[in-house]
């Protein structure tokens, strides 16, 4: 069950009941609130300069014309505007001059992709389904989901990298969802900036009524895990160059220990992101086995234990201070036996891990069932021994699908029916009803 927060703390200024005790009292104890939240569509033709590169915005200004000389110091007042303050009009933008204010309002916008629901869970994990603007007549728009999850010292930003997934774990529902593409490293920005807009969090901006958000004076998002939708590592061009963007010291400034990237195994590219990145890493390693793991992560075939113990041991970067999060999802009777948990601890000898044990979040068709708490803990407890911390993940978000695994899972499904219910103004309740088989 996920942890329920002491809102309070979380918001001093908050009004707590906005979320937890009044939908109690209304008997929607376990429910999520789903609104419509502003859209921003791009105006038609006109790209948005938000998420972009250095490098793209110099192009974009050569573009309408500004000259070469101008470039860099252009740059940087488009890139305070945008990233430090969240501007969303050219207009903002006071040291720009007017005439330039003019030009770039006729090419171009700061438009966001489009918000189509934010869901709140009653844990105050917040789910958004983002709608990419077309990239042609083709292309209806790619949807995507991002999931924001608020503890007392932190917010953490769950992304995602692709459009589905072209890999098939088995566990997981996203890797049922064919792929519809990567996404571009804009995209993946932008769901940073879309999660600051809808919680407040830029100079000026207060968060909305009885949200949970961090209370310890920091960023309210100061945390990003790629751990959303797709294989980061199938799309390590374009990752890197988002991190690059999410983490310069002149915009949104997140410390890069503070982002980790989480990878299947795809082992030719996690040097790469070490050197590029330097960027904490996360492996999915779910099986000490190879003929486990070949059936629960299928790219173990491709690339197997041994290769990517071998690729953690080697990643640039590595020690007692910056660990590698091993991932191990707890399937009952699949990989959860005492045996599993020394060969695991035995495995990870010598490389400086943390180990991350995750309830299995069941999916509708799923084949596999979450590991009774008893042997969690006493897996756990093992690899504890061993001189590992061993936290046990407590799933976030439930309610709202928005756990591990369950990303897309039911939105395809209740996408279709929330959409009438929310013409017809019925509540989340109902669409919620349907929920995730808790
Ligand atoms: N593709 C990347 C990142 C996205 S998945 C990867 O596989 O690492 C993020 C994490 O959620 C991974 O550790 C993944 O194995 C885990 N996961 C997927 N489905 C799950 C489920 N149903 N229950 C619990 N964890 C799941
Ligand atoms: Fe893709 Fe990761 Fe899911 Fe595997 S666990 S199918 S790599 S998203």
């Amino acid at each position: 069950m996920a942890t329920v927060l002491d809102i309070a703390k979380h918001n001093p200024n908050a009004t707590p009941q906005a979320v937890t005790d009044d939908a109690r009292a209304a008997g929607r104890d376990a429910l999520a609130i789903e609104k419509k939240a502003e859209i921003t569509v791009s105006a038609a033709g006109q790209t948005s300069l938000v998420g972009l590169t250095r490098d793209e915005l110099k192009d974009k200004l050569a573009a309408i014309g500004v000259p070469e000389r101008e470039h860099k110091m252009r740059v940087a007042q488009l890139w305070h505007w945008i990233y430090f303050r969240g501007a969303k009009q050219f207009d903002e933008m006071t040291n720009v001059g007017k005439g330039l204010r003019a030009a770039l309002t006729e090419a171009y916008t700061l438009a966001r992709p489009q918000v189509v629901s934010e869901q709140v869970s009653k844990d105050g994990t917040r789910k958004w389904l983002i709608r990419m603007p077309s990239t042609g007549p083709l292309d209806k728009g790619a949807e995507i989901e991002c999931v924001y999850i608020p503890e007392v010292d932190r917010g953490t930003l769950c992304v995602s990298s692709q459009v589905g997934c072209t890999l098939t774990c088995s566990f997981c529902h996203t890797g049922t969802q064919r792929l519809v593409r990567n996404l571009t490293s804009a995209e993946i920005v932008a769901q940073l900036i879309v999660a600051r807009d809808c919680i407040g969090d830029w100079p000026d901006a207060t968060p909305p009524e009885g949200a949970f958000v961090p209370t310890d004076g920091g960023r309210f998002v100061s945390n990003i895990v790629f751990m959303g939708m797709g294989e980061p590592l199938y799309n390590t061009d374009n990752v890197i160059a988002a991190i690059d963007v999410m983490s310069d010291g002149e915009g949104l400034t997140l410390s890069r220990r503070r982002i980790t990237v989480s990878t299947s195994g795809v082992v030719p590219q996690m040097e790469r992101l070490g050197a590029e990145a330097n960027t904490m890493l996360a492996i999915s390693l779910h099986a000490v086995r190879d003929d486990l793991r070949d059936v629960l992560v299928p790219i173990n075939r491709k690339y197997d234990v041994k290769e990517l113990l071998d690729a953690c041991r080697a990643y640039p970067g590595l020690s007692n201070a910056r660990r590698i999060t091993f991932e191990y999802v707890m399937l009952k009777d699949v990989n959860d036996s005492d045996a599993d948990a020394r060969e695991l601890v035995r495995l990870l000898k010598g490389i400086p891990a943390k180990i991350n044990l995750i309830p299995f979040n069941p999916w509708p068709g799923s084949k596999y069932e979450c590991s009774d708490w008893e042997r969690i803990e006493r897996f756990s407890e093992i690899v504890y021994r061993a001189g590992y911390a061993s936290p046990v993940r407590t799933p976030r978000g439930r309610d709202i699908l928005a756990a591990c695994g369950q990303l897309k899972s039911e939105t395809e499904k209740l996408r279709a029916r929330a959409r009438m219910m929310l013409e017809q103004g019925i509540g989340a309740e109902g669409v919620y009803a349907l929920g995730d088989g808790e």
